[in-house]
């Protein structure tokens, strides 16, 4: 017979709520929920015919990770968009399983897909549902709203005109939706403006305000200044990317526009893996086979985003925005199974192990809006919990030394 309740024992536990670290501590399960966690001493646990005891030696306990920002039907190998989006829906969707899969093995316990093809995503909660695979908590908009020939268009959902956005927004619901993702700039599809706004103010607002009236979050996407502005004024929940960029591409920080940010409490997921693994992939060619001249001039011009995006965050976050952990992966090279990549840039502006921890859990959560069901070790929350080899508080890195991952209380399979 299997014991009503598990009793996690570990050297170390990450404390959320309190951004400390418990020594020789405990977690007590019931089933898929958690109980009670602290010091090992200080825990009522029930009599032992009741209870499963594992027990991890120098390891660390912390909540399940949450990445706020996957694409899980993309590829990762390097394809833009506008190319993955000529795959039938069904390799696509077999895609999702492999990404979602590796993405949980690796320690991430929930994710918001930012915008799929068709029904691919939704196909996929359907088959964890029915227990064909695993996956993270997926938190979904299916297709991205955008406008036509906006970026992400390709996806299915390009909309004109506040009634069609409203419309939009309906018929997500309708498919089941838990938020929806708009792109309010162009981006890396081809026939956007990747710095003009996209949807005009009275548009994006009757998105936001659709949205809201079914009780639902909207994350936008956005590269430049006009975006941020209008998504601001929208009253939108997150904001990706978040570029200081004009309209010609020269960056230009503004700092009213931080602040109104920090003052809406508007969550930032700022990507930043997502644009050094292109000059990680380009500088990685250079040495190898060669860049041409046109991929030099690529590689240069990302090299100094890069920077200037990388100083924008780190601005942004002195100022009191929080920062939440997204990896955009696996769009062009950035794979899955890699979160871990987006947390290293993060300490990299500034950020403390422990500030990190907090952006890619509890502040994750309260962005993904499932902060009632995880995103810390609290009693009642669902047991989705990662052991640790190493002190992740103390060193990030040590996060790609997963040991175990506990979804719902139970250990996720480490099979193929
Ligand atoms: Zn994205």
């Amino acid at each position: 017979m299997r014991q009503e309740y598990t009793l996690i024992k570990a050297s170390r536990l990450v404390d959320i709520q309190t951004s400390k670290v418990i020594n020789d501590a405990a977690v007590l399960l019931k089933k898929t929920k958690i109980v009670a966690a602290g010091p090992v001493a200080s825990l009522d646990v029930p009599a032992e015919e009741h209870i499963k005891t594992i027990e991890y030696s120098n390891k660390t306990i912390m909540p399940g990770l949450i990445d706020c920002h996957v694409h899980l039907i993309s590829l990762g190998d390097g394809r833009a968009g506008d190319d993955l989006n000529l795959l039938p829906d069904e390799v696509l969707t077999l895609q999702a399983a492999k990404n979602a899969k590796m993405h949980l093995q690796s320690g991430v316990t929930a994710v918001r897909d930012c915008g799929a093809k068709n029904q691919t995503t939704f196909m996929l909660r359907k088959a964890a549902e029915m227990g064909i695979t695993d996956t993270p908590r997926l938190i979904l908009t299916g297709r991205p709203i955008t406008i036509i020939g906006g970026h992400l268009s390709y996806f299915g959902s390009p909309a004109t005109g506040e009634t069609e956005c409203r419309a939009a927004v309906r018929q997500l619901m309708k498919e089941g939706a838990d938020f929806i993702k708009v792109t309010a700039t162009g981006g890396s599809t081809r026939t956007s403006f990747r710095y003009h706004a996209s949807f005009t103010k009275e548009e994006l607002t009757a998105i936001t305000d659709e949205v809201h009236k079914f009780d639902k979050h909207v994350v936008a996407h956005c590269s430049s200044l006009e975006g941020i502005e209008n998504a601001i004024d929208a009253k939108v929940d997150t904001i990706v990317h978040c570029m200081h960029f004009e309209r010609d591409g020269t960056f230009n920080y503004n700092k009213e526009l931080t602040k109104r940010i920090v003052d809406q409490g508007i969550y930032v997921n700022p990507t930043l893996h997502a644009i050094r693994h292109q000059v990680w992939h380009l500088e990685n060619l250079k040495e190898t086979t060669g860049l041409s001249e046109q991929e030099n001039l690529g590689y240069e011009r990302l090299k100094q985003d890069y920077e200037i995006h990388a100083g924008l965050v780190s601005r942004m976050k002195d100022e009191g925005v929080t920062l939440v952990a997204g990896s955009d992966s696996a769009w062009l090279n950035y794979k899955m199974g890699e979160f871990t990549h987006e947390l290293e840039a993060m300490k990299s502006i500034g950020m403390s192990d422990m500030d990190v921890i907090r952006s890619a859990t509890i502040h994750s959560a309260e962005s993904c809006a499932i902060d009632d069901q995880t995103g810390s070790i609290e009693k009642n929350k669902s047991a989705d919990l990662i052991v640790v080899d190493g002190n992740p508080a103390k060193n990030i890195s040590d996060l790609w030394n997963v040991e175990e991952v506990f979804k719902d209380g139970s250990i996720v399979s480490k099979a193929q």
